[in-house]
């Protein structure tokens, strides 16, 4: 077993001590809130032993990390239907970017940016009888954690300011990519953001995907072709336009959130998951970033 507590450790040091932080996402005003000193990480690796570092066990908004989950719940739904309404490209562009709607007849880039995740938030809302509550039970049981709660703060503070996503779902429903009720299907998306987790509630939930499907009870969530699927948009979608920024410096696929918050995961190995609220240029925590890049280098552990 690699040494990943020493590891963490020394990543957390460094993190701590750090002066140029990123900045915090204050489009979102309840966000705006959070302590900007604050750094975290937790590793699970596929023996479920489990290290920690800094803040890895405070909870944060999950932000777009929770596009993975819901992602993974609407393809258990209906399968691969789902392509026929968004595709696989990377954007290349920012994670609110509204023209590529238009440039694919109002077939999101993919379900990793914010149109994606609004059409697939709309496939939930159309297959669930009480979407909030049922995606909030999926996630509880994957995690097999009862404490993980939306925060309803946030939700509400992203509803009061979230035009552009108004403006991305008006979009696809003036397509016909958009089946429901704009309002309720953006209360649901708004939600699934607020999900409040700590870096080791993170780790436990993406571990399906380093175990084929799995979760740390055993029970199987995802067949190894969604998996597949999954971590390879991850890899390619999963970091707004610097998704080859980050297969380049940490090698690895994951989800980032403008919470803050990072999961990457090598499959058959480990999950990681990191916060600091900071962001940088692209939306990206930039302490998270920094960390991971460290991780994988010292490590050697990276998909490449
Ligand atoms: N709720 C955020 C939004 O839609 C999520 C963005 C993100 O984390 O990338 O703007």
């Amino acid at each position: 077993m690699k040494d990943f507590q020493r590891v963490l450790d020394t990543i957390n040091e460094t993190s701590n001590n750090a002066v140029e932080r990123g900045t915090i996402a204050n489009y979102i005003p309840e966000l705006a809130k959070i302590d900007m000193q604050k750094f975290g990480i937790h590793l699970i690796d596929i023996g479920q032993h489990h290290f920690s570092a800094g803040k890895g066990a405070e909870r944060f908004s999950i932000q777009s990390i929770s596009k993975v989950l819901t992602l993974s719940m609407a393809l258990g739904l209906i399968g691969e239907n789902i392509w026929e309404r968004i595709d696989v490209e990377p954007s290349g562009d920012p994670f609110n970017h509204l023209s590529l709607l238009e440039l694919e007849n109002g077939i999101p880039r993919n379900p990793l940016i914010n149109p994606g995740a609004i059409v697939v938030a709309d496939i939930l809302v159309s297959q669930l009888a009480d979407p909030k509550k049922e995606f909030l039970a999926f996630v509880r049981n994957i995690a097999n954690d009862d404490s993980i709660d939306y925060d309803e703060d946030v939700a509400q503070s992203e509803r009061r300011t979230g035009f552009r996503n108004y403006a991305a779902a008006n979009l696809l429903k003036s397509y016909g990519n958009l089946k429901n009720d704009v309002d309720i299907v953006l209360d649901f998306y708004f939600h699934q953001c607020s999900l409040s987790m700590s870096c080791e509630q993170l780790a436990n939930t993406f571990f399906m995907f380093i175990n084929r499907g799995n979760c740390r009870r055993g029970n199987t969530f995802l067949t190894m072709g969604q998996v597949k699927r999954i971590n390879a948009l991850m890899l390619t979608c999963g970091f707004y336009d610097e998704s080859g920024e980050f297969a380049f410096e940490v090698g690895l696929p994951g989800k980032s959130g403008v919470g803050g918050g990072i999961v990457a995961l090598l499959p058959n190995k480990f999950c990681v998951a990191t916060w600091s609220p900071g962001l940088n240029k692209k939306g990206n925590s930039k302490l998270g970033m920094l960390a991971l890049e460290r991780l994988t280098t010292e490590t050697e552990l990276s998909i490449f």
